[in-house]
Order: C-alpha cells, then structure tokens, then sequence
C-alpha cells in the first residue's frame, strides 16, 4: 500500500513545519528571534527543544546590525 503525499504532509510532518522559535522555549523569549527564527534544523537538539549553535553572542548578530 502506497501512502498520499498529500496526507503524509499534511498529517505527519507538523512537527517539522512549525517554526525553531515556536519549540524552543529559549528561543521564542529571544530578542533576536525575529532575524534567527530559532536557528539552523539540522543543528537543533529536537530531545531537548534547545538550538545547539546560538549565534547571539557572536560576532556574527553584531556585524548584522
Ligand atoms: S539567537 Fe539563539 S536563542 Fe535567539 S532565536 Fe537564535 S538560536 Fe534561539
């Protein structure tokens, strides 16, 4: 039986669609959450709900402004 790439989208994958920011509870009270968005997925800690590369200390947020 083959499953409908509609469905499978629509019905398996919410986890992936919502947004880094919205899971991570440190993420979603970030000032810089607005630029970030919770950062990079393939660097996201999903056991934990935290971001495991946080650039806001970085030279990287100060050079952005
Ligand atoms: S800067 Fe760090 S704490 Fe802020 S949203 Fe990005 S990853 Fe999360």
């Amino acid at each position: 039986m083959r499953d409908n790439l509609k469905d499978v989208w629509e019905n398996r994958f919410e986890f992936f669609r919502k947004g880094l920011d919205e899971m991570s509870p440190e993420c979603s009270e970030c000032s810089e959450k607005e630029f970030c968005a919770g950062g990079a997925r393939h660097s996201f800690d999903y056991d934990n709900l935290r971001q495991r590369m946080c650039f806001k200390d970085t030279e990287v947020f100060e050079c952005s402004y």
